[in-house]
């Protein structure tokens, strides 16, 4: 039996990284995707948004699960019993940064395997950043999230831009 983890922050979760989660849950026998817990200040979801839009966008994959975590990736695919980290790749920017990620990991776990997944080339420009800044200005992110996420970053937009003591 394998178990691997999709380690991200996910602020917020993607169809690009959905792309991910479902190839991955298809190859491994249990998925564990999990989302990091990193100071919030860069980031516009909660860890607690953050797992529950991830939750709600990969119920209908049976071998998976979403929990927080924090600390160092290996130490808690550890933990978690998993022998592999799922990553996805985009374009060369991705690759030096998983490269790098991948050889420290290596020389810190060696028992643990990195297998990343090629974007699906639907999804190669989608990034959480991007689209953030397309809806804050006022693009049409529909076909790039579920809707439930959707729905929370025009939300999250709006009350951003209430003033202080407005309902
Ligand atoms: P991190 O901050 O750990 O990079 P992200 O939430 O940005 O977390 O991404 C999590 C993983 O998903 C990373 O491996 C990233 O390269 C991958 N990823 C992000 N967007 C896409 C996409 N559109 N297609 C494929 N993989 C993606």
């Amino acid at each position: 039996m394998t178990r691997a983890i999709y380690p991200g922050s996910f602020d917020p979760v993607t169809n690009g990284h959905l792309d991910i989660a479902d190839r991955a849950a298809a190859l491994f026998d249990e998925l564990i995707i999990c989302v990091y817990d990193v100071p919030q200040k860069h980031l516009m979801f909660t860890t607690k948004e953050r797992v529950e839009l991830m939750r709600k966008a990969v119920t209908h994959l049976q071998n998976a699960q979403v929990v927080p975590y924090t600390g160092l990736t290996i130490g808690f695919a550890r933990e978690m019993n998993a022998r592999v980290i799922v990553r996805g790749l985009r374009m060369t920017s991705d690759f030096e940064r998983e490269f790098e990620m991948a050889l420290m990991n290596k020389k810190l776990a060696p028992d643990i395997e990195l297998v990343c997944f090629m974007t699906s080339l639907e999804y190669q420009f989608i990034s959480s950043s991007l689209l953030k800044e397309a809806c804050e200005l006022g693009g049409d992110i529909s076909n790039l999230v579920p809707n439930h996420v959707a729905d929370a970053l025009v939300k999250k937009f709006s009350l951003a831009k209430k003033k202080p003591g407005q309902q």
